[in-house]
């Protein structure tokens, strides 16, 4: 039962042929076997996952079924839970219990799906390994003995989602959050428009990138998550009107005479990337001409620029952000002499070592004589990266690049701050555009694990992205079933 996909699953649960009852039980059984090796949850909800399938088995029986019923998920420890712990993978959150529950789970709680849990992530979701969390790193179901990452900062999510620990589970993309642990997983990770999911009740890091998406075995399955998670929020300023509809299986968008125009970014092809990576991106291209799509090269002159834009504005904002956790109202508080040194003492205590340099990090560029050299420069650069992706999208429909150089790296591989930020090239432009992009499996590279790549569409174009991100997966053919990855 691990191994169905969320639409097989439904269409046996409509059928009857399963239970939302059993198909939740062998979740659980299986979190039970295999969560210690693969850390994937901070919290299991064993007794909540068995009353909502419950309800579900209910549902089913009297007709009443919706979009997810019955379907076990994962919930990103970021979004808030109401009489849930939520701690964002800190220790100054380690004992917070939400009395509100966030838009994104609020919309899985009414359309039916069980809980399972709450997955692990990098503490305030920074980092790209989740080696950041206060509860340890979670594991990458593929060659588990390697001890691989399975990425950052949703990491927790594309463990549970690989390891058959979860049907699909929720993630947040400031800046690859999503896309890179997908693609090292071989999972699909759709990161969509800014402001279509609502951040209401998500735990912020940086407001003006954060952005809710799903991640799933498949396309289909990530876009009927999508579905549930999106729509207009009126208690999130930045969310927007437009809603998600997919209606699902996905409609083919090239084949029987249709023009696609893809587009490639030429300065890309200076990054130095995996032989792996190269041959699989030209493979899946040669796919894509021989169903008619036409590759055209595009130009973002300024994208070898976004990490380090990426680099000022996600700490500037995360530093403000940040600043609520003082001790005062809730989290932990670590009693000081004064209130100075009640807020040094706990802030000091509360966050990890990564969250404290981005902090001095973005103070540091937001102080007046920074402001201008670093955060404006910054802004302007963003600004350049959205407007050329605007201008490339008059000449292609969709563009597609990897999502990361190679595969998934032990997670006892020693790399210094910036060689992980290094890590997020192909991925943060997107953020700073706020434009939609799937990371959908490419292929196996020849050590046998996972590559991704990402198809990104114009703002608001998501439905076109993951239908293309349907083809990649098609020729891809990646086996991603956890019995098969995990060999149990
Ligand atoms: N790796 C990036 C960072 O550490 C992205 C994190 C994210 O998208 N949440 O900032």
């Amino acid at each position: 039962m691990i191994d169905l996909t969320i639409h097989v699953a439904l269409e046996k649960l409509k059928k009857g042929e399963i239970s939302a009852t059993e198909l939740t039980r062998a979740h659980l059984d299986r979190i039970e076997k295999l969560g210690g090796d693969l850390n994937a949850y901070i919290t299991t909800t064993p007794e909540r996952a068995l009353a909502d399938a419950a309800a579900a088995d209910a549902r089913y029986k009297n007709g009443t079924a919706r979009a997810l019923e019955g379907i076990p998920i994962g919930m990103k420890d970021l979004f808030a839970t109401r009489g849930i712990r939520t701690t964002a993978a800190s220790h100054m959150l380690e004992n917070f219990v939400p009395e509100y529950e966030s838009t994104v789970s609020q919309k899985f709680i009414d359309s039916g799906s069980v809980l399972l849990g709450k997955t692990n992530l990098d503490e305030f979701a920074m980092g790209t390994f989740s080696k950041t969390s206060y509860f340890g790193a979670p594991v990458n179901p593929w060659q588990i003995e390697r001890k691989l990452t399975a990425g950052g900062s949703s990491g927790g999510s594309t463990s549970a989602v690989a390891g058959g620990l979860a049907m699909g589970a929720t993630g947040t993309d400031t800046g690859g959050s999503i896309r890179f642990p997908s693609a090292i997983t071989g999972l699909v990770g759709m990161k969509p428009t800014y402001g279509l999911c609502s951040r209401w009740g998500c735990v912020a890091f940086a407001s003006s990138l954060d952005t809710p998406g799903p991640i799933a075995r498949t396309v289909d399955d990530a876009a009927l998550l999508l579905s549930v998670m999106a729509g207009h929020d009126e208690k999130d300023s930045t969310s927007e009107s437009a809603g998600f509809n997919a209606h699902t299986p996905l409609e083919s968008i090239l084949g029987d005479g249709k023009k696609l125009r893809i587009g490639v970014i030429r300065e890309l092809n200076d990054v130095a990337i995996s032989d792996d990576m190269k041959k699989l991106f030209n493979a899946r291209i040669a796919d894509l001409k021989s169903l008619g799509a036409e590759i055209v090269e595009v130009s973002i002159p300024n994208i070898l620029d976004a990490l380090a834009a990426y680099y000022i504005i996600a700490p500037a904002e995360a530093s403000s952000n940040l600043a609520r956790y003082d001790g005062m109202r809730y989290g932990l508080r670590v009693e000081g002499s004064d209130l100075i040194d009640t807020y040094k003492k706990t802030r000091a205590a509360g966050f990890g070592t990564e969250v404290q340099r981005r902090m001095i990090v973005g103070t540091a560029v937001l102080s007046s004589e920074s402001y201008e050299v670093y955060f404006m420069q910054a802004a302007r650069v963003r600004r350049m990266i959205a407007d050329s992706f605007n201008a490339a999208f008059e000449q292609c429909d969709l563009i597609i690049c990897p999502t990361s150089s190679g595969t998934a790296m032990p997670l006892d591989s020693d790399l210094s701050p910036l060689e992980y930020y290094a890590l997020d090239m192909f991925t943060v432009a997107m953020n700073l555009a706020g434009i939609p992009a799937c990371s959908v499996p490419a292929g196996l590279a020849g050590n046998g694990l996972p590559l991704g790549l990402q198809v990104v569409g114009k703002r608001f174009d998501d439905l076109r992205v993951l239908q293309l991100a349907k083809h990649i997966e098609q020729f891809a053919g990646v086996d991603n079933r956890p019995t098969k990855i995990m060999g149990k």
